[in-house]
């Protein structure tokens, strides 16, 4: 008799999905252009010089390009002023070349970062994260603007899945950019959601009922694989960076979920990274020609629908 062979996930491929979005995003952006002679532009606004929000804006940059759509590029010094940055959003805000607006956060401390978000047209916060877009979302509404990390991993589960109707899903984190975006998501594909946190009693426990375990929590390899129900599938929103153990070695990514248990218990889950991390631009761009295509009353195409 042979040993059984050991139980392995379906590895989730985030960076294949985003790859065929963003070529789904460029058909449709060359479709406007031919069709309504509509070339849609994505805004992105940095203050400072953090050198993170430096590389993110520069691969949005060259996402938005690579795609066909018009990219234009705002860096402001760190001394900027919350009136100077609130002028540029105005500005932004009615010039029709631009139909989506993303601020890089964190911003200098001189700003109030609400302030700026809701200054922003709810027609062109690309990013969803307007008090408009929050309440649209909650509320069910049509043309909510989601946001790009919690809409990237419905589409993840949605194609793993076909149909989320009925599951019981587990959502770790309650911030206001993943967790609870990605709760109202899950709510409206009607699963039965539980926004889990860091007062929750007896997480492993909470976790155990879930068909569906989405880990934005920040906390490296805290979900372990006796936490999940054999055959959930896990989406790991989580990016930790993992300092090397000698000066010589490198930096090591991982997410909020110990992989190596996990997979051998979950049904399907996203590595880290390959996982959730590329469907966060790709739905970026995919917002944008959504923002484009509502602005000029046409419907958002069809390849780009969830
Ligand atoms: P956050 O710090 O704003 O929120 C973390 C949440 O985790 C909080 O709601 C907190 O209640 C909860 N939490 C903290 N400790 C906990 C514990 N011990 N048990 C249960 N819950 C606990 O973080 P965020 O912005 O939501 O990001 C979460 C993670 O996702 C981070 O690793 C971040 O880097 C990553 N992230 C990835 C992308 C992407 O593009 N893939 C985008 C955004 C965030």
């Amino acid at each position: 008799m042979t040993a059984a062979q050991p139980h392995t996930a379906k590895l989730i491929d985030g960076k294949a999905f985003a790859l065929g979005l963003r070529g789904r995003v460029a058909e449709s952006v060359a479709r406007l252009k031919l069709d309504h002679d509509l070339t849609p532009g994505l805004a992105v606004v940095l203050v400072g010089e953090d050198p993170a929000s430096a590389v993110y804006v520069r691969s949005k940059h060259k996402a938005t390009v690579e795609t066909g759509m018009a990219s234009f590029e705002h860096k402001l010094p760190e001394t900027t002023s919350q009136e100077e940055l609130l002028s540029l959003i105005h500005q932004l805000n009615t010039d029709p070349a631009v139909h989506g607006i993303l601020v890089q956060l964190p911003l200098p401390k001189q700003i109030d970062s609400h302030a700026v978000i809701n200054a922003i047209d709810p027609d062109k916060d690309v990013d969803g994260f307007h008090v408009v877009n929050v309440g649209r979302l909650a509320a069910g509404i049509d043309g909510a603007m989601v946001p790009c990390t919690p809409l990237g991993s419905l589409m993840l589960l949605k194609d793993v899945h076909g149909s989320l109707a009925g599951m019981n899903a587990v959502v770790i984190g309650r911030s206001n950019i993943v967790g609870k975006p990605m709760a109202h998501l899950l709510l409206q594909e009607s699963c039965t959601v539980t926004i889990a946190h860091s007062r929750t009693r007896d997480l492993p426990a909470v976790v155990r009922g879930a068909d569906i375990v989405v880990a934005a929590v920040g906390r490296p390899e805290m979900v372990k694989g006796d936490w999940l129900k054999p055959g959930a599938t896990v989406i790991d929103v989580g990016i930790n960076r993992i300092a090397p153990a000698t000066p010589e070695g490198k930096a090591r990514l991982v997410g909020d979920v110990d992989f190596a248990e996990a997979v051998q218990v979950a049904g399907a889950i996203t590595p880290v990274p390959g996982g959730v991390g590329p469907m966060t631009i790709a739905c970026l761009l995919r917002n944008t020609v959504v923002a484009a295509c509502a602005s000029n009353g046409l419907p958002a195409p069809a390849n780009l629908a969830l």
